[in-house]
């Protein structure tokens, strides 16, 4: 049994192609399985990822599913908006993106400009209450003057700035699609090495839909 077993690659006989979800043969003595469409996929026995030869593309499987292995943020960008595009059809809103926390150094600079676009784009909207901003800016400048150099840390526009809308933010300061982005810290969760997002929902539609607008 195991001497047959150990003729094939760490996935056994038969895997599904994870382009084309048709079942593929291993190659016997070999790490590789060869799709008639997509050729071959080798199997890493130590890392237990699958990968596409042609492409150095590189998957993961958790229960009989393969899990794409992002090298760019836009790969997973994609993948989390397809999967906002399924919940909205299937009558569910996201309330939050939860990333696994391998991608944290992939998209988090790239979240972080990503974001200052955004707000750069709503703070054309958003210009209207310039007036008061401007006082109360002086008004601190005024004061903090008057306070001399005893707080340095104290900026000057860190305060007038912190409404509502800011602190909503500040919780979560990185977004996707208008939606909080956190990292899973579940170290312990094998699952978490695999997939690579969750999101969060509730039964209803978004106010207006929002995860297209991105991309007009
Ligand atoms: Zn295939």
């Amino acid at each position: 049994m195991l001497n047959s077993a150990s003729q094939y690659p760490i996935f056994g006989p038969e895997i599904q192609c994870p382009h084309c979800r048709q079942a593929i043969a291993a190659l016997t003595l070999t790490d590789t399985y060869l799709c008639q469409r997509h050729g071959a996929f080798e199997a890493n026995p130590d890392t237990r990822d699958l990968v596409h030869l042609q492409s150095n593309r590189c998957w993961r499987e958790w229960e009989g599913e393969w899990y794409r292995q992002h090298t760019h943020p836009d790969g997973i960008r994609f993948e989390i908006h397809e999967a906002l595009d399924r919940l909205y059809t299937e009558g569910f809103r996201a309330t939050q993106i939860v990333v696994a926390r391998r991608y944290k150094p992939l998209i988090s600079a790239y979240l972080e400009r990503y974001n200052r676009q955004v707000m750069a784009t709503q703070s054309l909207y958003s210009d209207a209450p310039s007036f008061e901003r401007s006082d109360s800016r002086a008004n601190r400048k005024e004061l903090s003057a008057k306070e001399a150099a005893g707080k340095p840390s104290q900026k000057p526009g860190d305060h007038h700035n912190s409404t509502s809308k800011d602190k909503d933010s500040s919780s979560s300061p990185l977004r996707l699609y208008g939606l909080p982005v956190t990292f899973n810290h579940d170290e312990n969760d094998p699952r978490w090495g695999v997939i690579n997002f969750a999101l969060e929902k509730e039964v209803g539609l978004p106010a207006r839909y929002p995860y297209f607008r991105m991309f007009e």
